[in-house]
């Protein structure tokens, strides 16, 4: 078998919304359609990637550098050792070779875009959903039927208030969601505060409500702001800091009850394992939120888990950025704590197929082959276009 083509594009994912740092007015998204010449109910077996969001698309790398490799190598290198189908480690390094290390910036990004596209086609060879091919590779047999997530929302908006607020973060509770997630950092810490309380009150619990600051405060101000949240009993602090400010993140820690999540702009196996060395973070309180996309794909990502394994932390303690259907698949295969769901930003990437639902605030799997972006009417048409360019 072989790669017949490697199509990427940029597409938009523009709105309104901003968090404590960015606006998401210019925002875009990298989406990649691998092409195989295997063929299932006739038709070609094609794998579909896309670049989680909060980045911005990855054209360049991928057209000049990551897709040319691939597209350059023996086919049987990119093969598995029975060579029916394609070894995701494999097409890892041929994307990879010419790369020094360190200093990822967002080369990460258009890497993990491939290496998604990949899987979702080891996985539609193989016929399977594909958490359960994680599942039998990566040593637990079966995959979980469901996955526990929390919807992520509670952005700054310029047409919304308090009640728009609120208002949001009900229906979320309407759709079945047990835990909501709202940026703070955007505005001064007395505002935020009334923000969290006005989510408070439609969760009722503080173990209902996460809060997210995009690494906007400096540790001082973190822990002000840590030391004025502490009476609410929140599920967690997200990203206090600066991700690389790993002693930032121990003093905000050591200063701070309410758990820490962070890592969602960590993009690499050694910066996860430095968080896990200098972070300061609580292996038994704390969440790491490395997004398997953003971060050089799920190969690296098995490196992140067994370089964090080493320092404690349990799977259960992974909950990935992103709300999308491949870190869903990952969750559910790998057997982690759970996968963040965006409900209502992010379209069409984020949630997961049109027809699901969430029950107790967990979401189950498709039984769809590969990841199950068919399943998702929306993004799915976009890589019909993709595909109708050629
Ligand atoms: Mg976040």
């Amino acid at each position: 078998m072989k790669i017949v083509r490697i199509l990427e594009q940029t597409v938009p994912l523009a709105s309104k919304i901003r968090n404590a740092v960015i606006d998401f007015s210019q925002m875009t998204a990298s989406i990649v359609a691998v092409v195989t010449d295997i063929r299932r109910d006739g038709r070609p077996v094609v794998g579909f990637g896309f670049n989680s969001n909060g980045r911005y698309g990855q054209g360049g790398i991928l057209r000049e550098r990551i897709i040319p490799r691939v597209m350059a190598a023996e086919p049987r290198a990119l093969l598995d050792e029975a060579g029916t189908n394609l070894d995701p480690f494999r097409v890892w390094q041929v994307a990879m070779s010419n790369e020094k290390p360190g200093g990822h910036g967002e080369r990460s990004v258009a890497v993990g875009t491939l290496d998604m596209a990949i899987w979702d086609a080891v996985a539609k060879i193989e016929e399977r959903p594909l958490a359960h091919v994680l599942a039998q590779r990566f040593g637990f047999g079966t995959p979980e039927a469901s996955v526990e997530v929390y919807a992520a929302g509670g952005y700054y908006h310029p047409d919304k208030g308090l009640d728009g607020l609120r208002e949001e973060l009900r229906s979320y509770l309407d759709l079945g969601y047990d835990a909501v997630k709202m940026k703070v950092g955007g505005a001064s810490i007395a505002e935020d505060l009334s923000r969290i309380e006005a989510g408070l009150s439609v969760v009722g619990d503080g173990s209902r409500l996460a809060i997210d600051a995009n690494a906007r405060f400096d540790p001082e101000t973190a822990i002000e702001f840590a030391r004025a949240i502490e009476p609410y009993d929140l599920k967690w602090f997200e990203e206090p800091v600066d991700p690389l400010d790993y002693l930032g993140h121990a003093r905000v820690a050591a200063a701070c009850s309410t758990p820490i999540a962070t890592g969602e702009n960590l993009f690499s196996a050694v910066d996860a394992r430095n968080l896990a060395r200098h972070g300061g973070l609580d292996p038994e309180r704390d969440t790491i939120q490395v997004d398997p996309v953003l971060s050089y794909g799920l190969v690296e990502y098995l490196q992140v888990l067994e370089h964090m394994k080493e320092f404690g932390w349990s799977r259960r303690r992974f909950v990935p950025h992103g709300g999308h259907q491949f870190a869903l698949h990952c969750a559910a295969g790998l057997r982690m704590g759970g996968n963040e769901s965006y409900p209502q930003v992010f379209a069409p990437f984020g949630g997961f197929a049109d027809d699901d639902s969430i029950e107790h605030g967990r979401v189950r799997l498709p039984d769809a082959p590969g990841i199950g972006i068919e399943l998702k009417g929306d993004l799915h048409a976009l890589y019909l276009k993709l595909l109708d360019t050629v």
